[in-house]
């Protein structure tokens, strides 16, 4: 395998950060050629300094100086939101890595797949939002789309070279539920998936760190106590996801749309320990698996390296240590999220993309400590039950939908303010 040409999108973050990781894990396959970030200009400068890629980004036009002083040489700099779709479409990259919080990412996701782009998505909100014209853009370009979250790149592992391709199946006359063409939409070989063969997918949910606190006691759980994730450390937005189970909830219509399986055909189940990323049940009722730490650079990694898959220095599962892997179905009626979230990726249309904006302002009015815990799902539920959704909507039917919903949640966020 070459080395890979990668722009991170989102390199100040979490997930930016484990993807500089892989990058120095394994420099012969992998090679950063633009970073982003929105507005921390002194991390993006050292992680630039370290890595010396040719273009940088910050979106934040104010802070563009104090970036270029904090640069040790004289890489192309993009400013503003343009610049960001620049970066995305540099004529150096290959792959486009999205790791942008929120839906900052969907605009240079779309120009980098226009531009042919390979995609490794961890902003799972764009999905969310605007999957069916992401996989439409992605199969009309012939470009793929590697999942980097841990759950779907599990399950990318556990169908690859597993279900019939469908030139050669019996019952190849399977489609996309939404696509005209046929084919999963993950570009030129997965779209030779053929997901009649898979009867169920199991997403992994570690449950978070309310995984077994009463519901009683949701009205007094603060922010510091909601980041405490048990075995992931990740930016603050995904945490309090995973508080909720709204991360899970998105990651339900991420696979829907990454993979071509309908809402019902995506279940989810809680285990704690956080070591099986997800599963794959197929037709003869034989399960797949994928394993590992939790650890997003094995993701990040294999996103980048498939179809290869290359060593690193990241420590494999010592199975001797691994004292028990529980399994527990959730607390639907305490955690509303997983069935909110079936609701709008079963409606489709613009309602999903109206429950994430109503979540990223729930979240972070909870952040700021203007409401409760539980006010979370209030917010959603009551700002979805709200929406007259639009179907099959075009880009601008979706981001009205997200303007909609933000104002929409910011009236119930004053007026549920404690
Ligand atoms: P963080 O909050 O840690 O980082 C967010 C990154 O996005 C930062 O680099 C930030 O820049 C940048 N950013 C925010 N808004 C914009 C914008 N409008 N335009 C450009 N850049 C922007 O988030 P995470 O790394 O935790 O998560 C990133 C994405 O990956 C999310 O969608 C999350 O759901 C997904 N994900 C994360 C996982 C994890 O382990 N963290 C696991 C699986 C998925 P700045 O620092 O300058 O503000």
């Amino acid at each position: 395998m070459k080395r890979k040409r990668v722009v991170i999108l989102g390199a100040t973050g979490s997930i930016g950060e484990s993807a500089l990781k892989v990058a120095r894990d394994i420099p012969e396959r992998m090679e950063i050629v633009g970073l982003a970030a929105n507005r921390n200009a002194e991390k993006l400068a050292e992680a630039a300094n370290k890595v010396r890629p040719e273009s940088v980004c910050l979106v934040d036009e104010t802070k563009i100086d104090i970036l270029r002083k904090a640069l040790d040489y004289e890489p192309r700099i993009f400013a503003g939101e343009e610049g960001l779709r620049e970066i995305a479409c540099l004529t150096n990259g290959e792959m486009v890595l999205v790791a942008i919080v929120g839906t900052g990412g969907l605009r240079p996701a779309l120009a980098a797949i226009e531009a042919g782009k390979d995609l490794a998505v961890a902003s799972k909100e764009i999905l969310v939002m605007a999957g069916e014209i992401v996989m439409r853009e992605a199969r009309e370009n012939g470009v793929h789309v590697l999942p980097v979250d841990s759950e779907h790149n599990a399950i990318f592992q556990c169908l690859e070279g597993k279900v019939g391709q469908k030139q050669k199946h019996p019952t190849s006359n399977i489609q996309h539920p939404m696509s005209k063409a046929g084919g999963s939409g993950l570009g030129v070989r997965c779209s030779m998936f053929d997901v009649s063969d898979v009867r169920r997918i199991i997403l992994t949910a570690s449950g978070g760190p309310f995984r077994e606190t009463h519901a009683k006691e949701f009205d007094d759980l603060t922010p510091e106590e909601a980041l405490k994730h048990p075995t992931w450390n990740m930016g603050p937005k995904i945490t309090i996801d995973s508080a909720t189970l709204f991360n899970k909830g998105l990651e339900m219509i991420e696979a829907h749309w990454l993979f071509g399986v309908e809402m019902k055909r995506v279940e989810v189940i809680i285990h704690p320990q956080s070591i099986v990323h997800s599963m794959v049940e197929f037709a003869d009722g034989s399960t797949l698996a994928q394993l590992s730490y939790s650890d997003m650079c094995f993701p990040i990694q294999y996103a980048v390296t498939w179809p290869y898959r290359v060593p690193n220095t990241l420590p494999p599962l010592d199975f001797s240590k691994l004292s028990k892997l529980e399994f527990f179905t959730p607390r639907y009626s305490d955690f509303p999220a997983l069935n909110l979230a079936r609701r709008a990726g079963e409606a489709g249309g613009t309602l999903p993309a109206v429950m994430n904006a109503a979540n990223e302002v729930a979240v972070a009015a909870f952040l700021d400590r203007r409401v409760s815990f539980p006010s979370i799902w209030q917010i959603v539920e009551e700002v979805m039950n709200r929406h007259a959704s639009v179907a099959h909507p075009d880009l601008d039917a979706i981001l009205q939908a997200d303007q909609w919903a933000r104002a929409a949640a910011i009236g119930c966020v004053e007026s549920l303010k404690r």
